[in-house]
């Protein structure tokens, strides 16, 4: 038996023994392709030895020193890093351990900017229905997944939610893509004139959604118009990367491909690439300079911000991701993995979308194409394709639910950016026998 907390499965899942390069091993010798980055996190794949060795030389020389008296050396190295390839004026780094830390503090940031700035009526979060940001109180009320949130609903903060930028759904028959980014884009407008401008303190958004729908990009202009509604109202613009930051989309950060830059950005997985627990916040030199020179300090803190160790392995992933030009890759092999997906599931009548960018891909499984009907959720679709991938020694990462709860089943894919040709054809072909097993079953 185990005791780990919590077991969903009736069975017990194998035990991880071993992993290296794109694959992961079992106690019983069995290997699988990690095809899902575990949840787009292992961007380096398995086992990578530059970052082994510089989180063993930091653990010799200092594993941990607490911020309250102390900075570190790779705390501030990671930090100069990831300011040096920042967009905008993004100036300042807060090392957290993971995603909802980094969501919540980006929250609290927000809100406390606003009281010393002489703005306290700003207390109001507005983030899109199609999200997801973390699973602490804060994170979880900014995300508009309606199954994560339906048990805690008396517990959730009030954060008004839009509708996402999702083309395959949303943009009408005969509507241009410019024409659905701004009236997508607009829609932020609305809630805040419905609001009043001058209660809401920040906009929160994924630049390509990830758990919650598998992949979907924001249409060209989207951002650059949420960027202009964001100013003119005067509200901060939070864009939540840490599925689709480091360099999975193509580039170092997603938002590059949107031509905007946010007030504050949150980044985790792809940072510590699975070999610590780690995430960041950044922000504006004008949002820390307003702290700095108001009360003097962020009022918030866990005890491992900026942990030394876990900061050694971000910048070894980052410098890796940097040094061996994996940014450059993960773009080309995404593009690779794009057209292998084309070939097979182009013409699949389940397979009503496939989209993404890099090597952050998703596939939207319909009941039936020309009217884009989901499937029946009790099918259970997404678990069996899951289960079945898993069998045949693939990890990948559906999931059921896009806006308001369950509306139909995507397939998320976001392997190492190492991953090889054949691997993308080992891939596709285990996910395409998944995908009719689950369908047949
Ligand atoms: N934001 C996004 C966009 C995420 O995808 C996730 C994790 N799936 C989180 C926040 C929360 O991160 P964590 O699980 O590390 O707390």
């Amino acid at each position: 038996m185990s005791h780990i907390f919590p077991r969903h499965a009736k069975s017990a899942p194998p035990v991880a023994t071993g992993g290296a390069g794109c694959y992961l091993h079992d106690a019983a010798g069995k290997a699988y392709l990690d095809a899902s980055g575990g949840a787009a996190v292992s961007c380096l794949g398995h086992g990578d030895r530059t970052v082994i060795d510089a989180v063993k030389a930091q653990l010799d020389s200092l594993a941990f020193a607490h911020t309250g008296f102390f900075t570190s050396e790779p705390a501030e190295r990671l930090a100069d890093l990831l300011i040096a390839h920042a967009p905008g004026d993004l100036d300042r780094v807060y090392l957290v351990s993971g995603g909802s830390e980094a969501t919540e503090a980006a929250i609290k940031l927000a809100r406390q900017y606003f009281v010393e700035t002489g703005q306290p009526q700003r207390g109001r979060l507005v983030a899109r229905r199609q999200s997801y940001h973390g699973n602490t109180i804060g994170a979880l009320s900014a995300g508009g997944n309606a199954w994560r949130r339906q048990q805690f609903g008396p517990l959730l903060l009030d954060v008004r939610h839009i509708d996402p930028c999702y083309e395959y759904r949303l943009r009408a028959e005969g509507e241009s893509v410019e024409d659905y980014a701004l009236r997508a884009a607009d829609a932020l407008e609305a809630e805040l004139e419905r609001l009043g401008p001058e209660t809401v303190m920040a906009f929160m958004a994924e630049p390509v959604v990830g758990a919650t729908a598998g992949a979907v990009p924001a249409v060209p202009g989207y951002f650059r118009r949420i960027r202009e509604i964001c100013d003119r109202h005067g509200i901060l613009m939070i864009l939540d990367e840490v599925m689709c930051g480091m360099g999975r989309t193509g580039s170092l950060f997603a938002c590059e491909q949107d031509g905007v830059a946010p007030d504050i950005l949150c980044i985790a997985k792809g940072l510590g690439a699975g070999y610590q627990p780690i995430g960041a916040m950044l922000c504006t030199g004008r949002i820390y300079d307003a702290i700095a020179e108001g009360s003097g300090f962020f009022q918030h803190g866990h005890t491992y911000v900026g942990h030394p160790t876990a900061a050694a392995a971000g910048h070894a992933v980052v410098s890796a991701i940097l040094e061996r030009g994996l940014v450059a890759r993960s773009a080309a092999q995404g593009a690779a993995l794009r057209e292998a997906l084309d070939a097979v599931f182009g013409q699949h009548p389940h397979v009503g979308d496939i989209r993404g960018r890099g090597l952050f891909l998703g596939l939207e499984l319909v009941a039936d194409r020309a009217t884009k009907a989901p499937f029946d959720p009790a099918r259970r679709l997404a678990a069996r394709i899951k289960a079945a991938a898993f069998e045949a020694g693939l990890i990948c990462y559906p999931m059921s639910g896009t806006i308001d709860g369950r509306l139909g089943d995507h397939v998320l894919l976001a392997p190492p950016f190492i991953i090889s040709d054949d691997q993308i054809g080992e891939l596709t072909d285990k996910l395409g026998r998944a995908i009719d097993t689950a369908l047949a079953a």
